[in-house]
């Protein structure tokens, strides 16, 4: 991809980031734990489309509830009445809250002192009440980037949805175990510069975040990013989560809205559409079965879009892909279009011929077909394609687009209105006083970036250090065994290095290691290393042997070699195997002996035998 330069193409982003805090929920007092097992019940209900403050039923609502579907929710002895709507919201979590409020001073905003939770409306079924409870409880802060600060606009702190984990035609089915899971939402200005403006931006809120109690892995951890360049709308891209493809996704987002940015001058005309099933006769296997199962042809002919829809070299969308996406929302695949190369499909030039004759087409024009339903078609035209294409000459759609593993993002839905927040009457005002945010600020987490440096001055390797600052809880292991015992690069080594090692020579699992060297076996031994029992060289021989299931008093008892059985045995391989290299005589010496003498002490042997 040739150089971008943002300035000039007006380039426009900010982040929306959700983090689930790893407390309770946020407003009953269940566990925030997914569920793998079968639920206890389920609860059938039908959602009813609510209106806005504004009295207006919004975009994506209306989009959505032309799907008339059926919710089912999976429910928990770790969920109760709250997650189903059947009992009012509990007092706000106090645990959640603290931690928002950390969160808060770390990214230097201002708490708002009295605030009200508001509801969201959801239509999609993931919230049973139709609704989501989200408070604004601060704002106005700001990050340090490469390129100044990057402004925080607001943080928000809400209940997380209900978990899908089936989706049809019918019925959608929930898992209630999510929805309750306290989140944080951060909201930036749009202050992001360039592609990698964006992914450090991101990667630097996500360190603060993980600074602070957090729950981590998949799924834990939900980034948004709104892009646009000049002339452009704005666009939502969700599940912007993977760093390595970041300024990826970024890059070619701006080359899609700059496609359409070319596409302005189309005018759209509705031409009728017509059956060409008549005309057309299906070549492959799957047009036929569709055929005998009473589809048909059904094409339009597109005024002036000849070459418009089709794949140009080295871009990555084209109008007839997004014209593709945007149908298979609705479950539909079958379309065809003049751009395309239709041999493909093994249509016959004159069938082709014949087809642009009958819609009356001149040389710039171009035909879309579909293969389906002719009332399904029908619908997907007026509802979704026409109104599409009837609209490319106010640039790309405002909409809502899923990251793709590949960077590339698909069509998900319209961008919703913003008709869509009114009180929470079921919960008083929140007062959150001096008291508390003194409290916040007296008990701040340090940041990973200074937790490195103190590591790096406890002369841990990069790569312990990483492994530490990742994971909190080995990082707290760490740093109690450290405030005992001292000895940093043992204590690393204890932990990170010989753990990774059994793991792999004896294809055990790191947990389960990890379940037998815990804090009071290895507290035990580097007592004995400080009382002088137990020598540095011999603790990876002892933590082996109780990896392998000796117990702890018998494991520390390293029983050392006399240095003349090693010599016995160095002159009898010596006289068995003559003309090895040294090094390969230590390996047959270790093998025999490894864990109960020093690697110096056998070398020392060798070369004086050799
Ligand atoms: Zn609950």
């Amino acid at each position: 991809m040739s150089k971008i330069d943002y300035e000039k193409i007006g380039f426009k982003a900010g982040l929306e980031i959700h983090q689930q805090l790893n407390t309770g929920k946020l407003f009953c007092s269940c566990p925030g734990v997914l569920r793998s097992d079968r639920a206890l019940f389920e609860v059938k209900r039908k959602l009813h489309l609510v209106k806005g403050e504004s009295g207006e039923v919004d975009v994506a609502a209306k989009y959505q509830h032309m799907e008339d579907k059926e919710f089912i929710y999976e429910a928990y002895d770790t969920t109760c009445l709250v997650e189903l709507d059947e009992e009012p919201p509990h007092e706000i979590n106090k645990d959640a809250l603290f931690v928002a409020l950390q969160i808060s001073e770390l990214l230097h905003c201002k708490i708002i002192p009295i605030t009200q939770v508001m509801r969201k409306t959801v239509i999609d079924g993931s919230n049973t009440s139709g609704f989501q409870r989200s408070l604004m409880y601060a704002r106005d802060g700001y990050i340090e980037t490469s390129l100044g600060k990057v402004r925080i606009d607001s943080l928000y702190l809400e209940e997380d949805s209900a978990r899908p984990i089936e989706r049809n035609e019918k019925f959608t089915r929930y898992r209630l175990d999510r929805l309750g899971i306290p989140l944080v939402e951060i909201t930036t200005k749009p202050d992001l510069k360039n592609a990698a403006h964006v992914k450090e931006a991101a990667l630097i809120i996500g360190d603060i975040l993980r600074s602070c109690n957090v729950r981590r892995g998949i799924g834990t951890i939900r980034q948004d990013l709104n892009i646009s360049i000049k002339g452009a709308n704005r666009v939502e891209i969700k599940g912007f989560q993977d760093p390595k493809i970041m300024e990826e996704t970024v890059n070619l987002e701006i080359s899609r809205q700059q496609m359409y940015l070319e596409l302005k001058d189309l005018k759209f005309k509705e031409n009728k559409t017509v059956d060409v099933t008549n005309i057309i006769s299906p070549k492959l296997d799957w047009m036929k079965k569709q055929i005998d199962s009473g589809a048909k042809f059904i094409a339009f002919k597109l005024n002036g879009f000849n070459g418009k829809l089709g794949k140009v070299d080295g871009k990555p969308y084209w109008l007839g892909k997004e014209i593709a996406g945007l149908c298979k929302t609705r479950g539909f695949g079958g379309i065809i279009h003049s751009d395309e190369d239709l041999e493909k499909y093994k249509f016959d030039n004159d069938e082709i011929e014949k087809l642009k004759e009958v819609l009356d087409m001149k040389k710039d024009d171009a035909f879309l077909m579909l293969l389906g339903k002719k009332e399904k078609i029908e619908s997907l035209l007026r509802e979704l394609v026409f109104l599409f294409l009837s609209k490319l000459k106010f640039g790309n759609p405002s909409e809502v687009r899923n990251c793709l593993v590949d960077g590339t993002t698909e069509f998900s839905r319209p961008m919703p209105g913003s008709a869509r927040m009114y009180p929470e009457t079921d919960l008083e005002l929140l007062h959150i006083h001096r008291d508390l945010i003194n409290e916040v600020k007296k008990n701040l987490p340090k940041l990973r970036s200074e937790l490195e440096e103190d590591l790096k001055k406890q002369a841990l390797r990069e790569d312990q250090i990483k492994i530490l600052v990742n994971d909190l809880d080995l990082f707290k292991l760490y740093s109690s065994l450290h405030r005992d015992y001292n000895n940093s690069m043992l204590i690393a080594n204890m932990l990170i290095d010989y753990p990774k090692d059994f793991s792999s020579r004896y294809n055990m699992d790191l947990e389960k290691i990890y379940s037998i060297l815990n804090e009071d076996v290895l507290a035990f031994i580097l007592e004995k290393v400080n009382s002088k029992e137990v020598e540095v060289v011999d603790v990876k021989g002892i933590l082996e042997k109780i990896v392998k299931g000796e117990d702890l008093e018998n494991a520390v008892k390293v029983e050392k070699l006399d240095l003349g059985e090693i010599e016995g045995f160095v002159v009898k391989l010596l006289k068995e195997k003559p003309g090895l290299r040294p090094n390969a005589y230590m390996g047959l010496v270790m093998k025999e002996f490894g864990g109960k003498v020093q690697p110096s002490e056998v070398m020392g042997i060798i070369t004086k035998l050799i």
